[in-house]
């Protein structure tokens, strides 16, 4: 799929975010002077990096990391790889984790980094020389206690291990709660690589239930087979449901009988993509998201439902598994035409939920079985869809404004007991 980006039609994710936060916004009647102080991104951090190549030549690479919100406790947020990584894009996704936190409740506020760069290109030693780079350039701004970085996009448990191990090294003592989404060796929590994509799976069943729409044969489209949507595929299929269409960066699959999720996963592992998968016929990213099915998953990047294909989007629910996926005009789109959509700050924040239970349990010292992790997880992703339901239809707005309004709300709690120190 070609990826829309901000140059191509003028799609400015971090404008989206602030649109989506002055929908809300406008409907809570609160201080305009205080939202302001919340809206922004507190702190935001770009670096050159100079990385010496396997073949002995030097590159400079561009990296950010922007703290949207220490309000509710340490900023919290993924790490991206990509060659479209921006600082528009990174500002997007901070501000979208301090929502998200505070819509499960947990104590942390969002940010978010991010390297400019193409990992595919990159060797493994080229990847850790970047990692370690970056990591000691920010060491000043990240720790425990006031910035927690996570996997994201082509980032995983290597990554952080590197990070965990950099940060380590210059604080002179082991330092395992500086990253979540680390090896269990390293204490990482049981449960955290399922995490997202579970947490998808419980708001899809809120949302059925919510709907009147039986989970058990219901049919599922997902976009993106990485982290987050293989591992919702497998949850869903496990459900009982019919996954029809899944892809990834190479392209798409489609068998309108369901495709062997089960099968499918060793198959993409060993072939990196799931194109070509036996039994398939090839389906391409934009085709999939218009597919006739009962769920549909963008689980890959921002800026794919926009206005221009909204309209053809079949599907009943949209859960966000990826940040951003659909844009705002497409929201309207989407409500007109009756999509209930889980939005990514809900649907998606199981990830950042077992992280919070990975660094609560690397400060304790004291792990816990994946059975309570996602007990837990449960509890909480349960409990968030609840509240945010209760908001949509108390106030007659759709899940998104509804998630965002208990967010701002619950920022601001916290903001208005702690006062501006000045
Ligand atoms: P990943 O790197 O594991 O997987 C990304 C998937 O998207 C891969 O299948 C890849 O092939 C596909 N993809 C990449 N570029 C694409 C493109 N241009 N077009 C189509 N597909 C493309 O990443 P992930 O961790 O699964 O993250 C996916 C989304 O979920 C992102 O928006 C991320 O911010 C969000 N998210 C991730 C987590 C997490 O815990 N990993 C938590 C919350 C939200």
């Amino acid at each position: 799929m070609a990826r829309l980006k901000s140059t191509d039609i003028q799609i400015s994710s971090f404008q989206n975010a602030m649109t989506q936060f002055d929908e809300a916004a406008k409907r809570l009647r609160l201080d305009p002077a205080w939202l302001e102080i919340i809206k922004q991104p507190r702190r935001t951090v770009i670096i050159k990096l100079p990385i010496q190549m396997d073949d002995g030549s030097f590159k400079v690479f561009t990296a950010y990391r922007v703290q949207h919100s220490i309000i509710r406790g340490p900023a919290k947020g993924g790490i991206r790889y990509h060659p479209d990584v921006t600082l528009d894009e990174v500002s997007a996704l901070a501000a979208w984790m301090t929502w998200k936190c505070a819509v499960v409740g947990i104590p942390f506020g969002g940010g978010k980094g991010g390297i400019t760069c193409d990992p595919t290109k990159l060797s493994k030693s080229e990847l850790e020389r970047l990692t370690r780079r970056y990591t000691s350039e920010l060491i000043d701004f990240i720790g425990p206690e006031s910035d927690v970085p996570a996997p994201d996009v082509n980032t995983n448990e290597q990554t952080m291990a590197w990070i965990m191990d950099t940060y380590s090294m210059h604080a002179r003592h082991t330092v395992t709660s500086v990253v979540t989404g680390k090896p269990l060796d390293l204490g990482g929590s049981l449960g955290r690589v399922e995490a997202t994509g579970r947490g998808v799976l419980f708001t899809i069943r809120e949302a059925a239930k919510h709907l009147g729409i039986q989970m058990d044969g219901s049919t599922v489209a997902v976009q993106g087979f990485g982290n987050v949507g293989s591992v919702a595929s497998d949850l869903l299929f496990d459900d009982g449901c019919k996954v029809i269409a899944v892809s990834d960066v190479k392209g798409g699959i489609y068998n309108r009988n369901g495709i062997d999720i089960k099968k499918l996963l060793p198959y993409a592992k060993k072939n990196r993509s799931v194109v070509k998968f036996p039994g398939t016929k090839p389906i391409s990213n934009q085709e999939i998201l218009e597919l006739g099915c009962d769920i549909l998953v963008p689980a890959a990047l921002e800026n794919q439902i926009t206005e221009e294909n909204a309209p053809r989007i079949k599907a009943k629910i949209v859960a966000e598994g990826a940040n951003g996926p659909v844009i705002p005009k497409a929201d309207k789109i989407l409500d007109k035409n009756g999509v209930f959509l889980i939005p990514d700050i809900l649907c998606n924040a199981g990830g950042v939920t077992v992280s919070y239970f990975e660094w609560v349990q690397d400060r304790m010292g004291l792990f816990w079985s994946e059975q309570e992790v996602n007990h837990r997880l449960e509890e909480i992703m349960k409990s968030a869809f609840k509240n945010v339901l209760e908001i949509s239809c108390a106030k007659r707005v759709n899940m998104r404004t509804a998630a965002f309004m208990l967010a701002i709300k619950r920022v601001l709690d916290v903001f208005m007991l702690r006062g501006v120190y000045a």
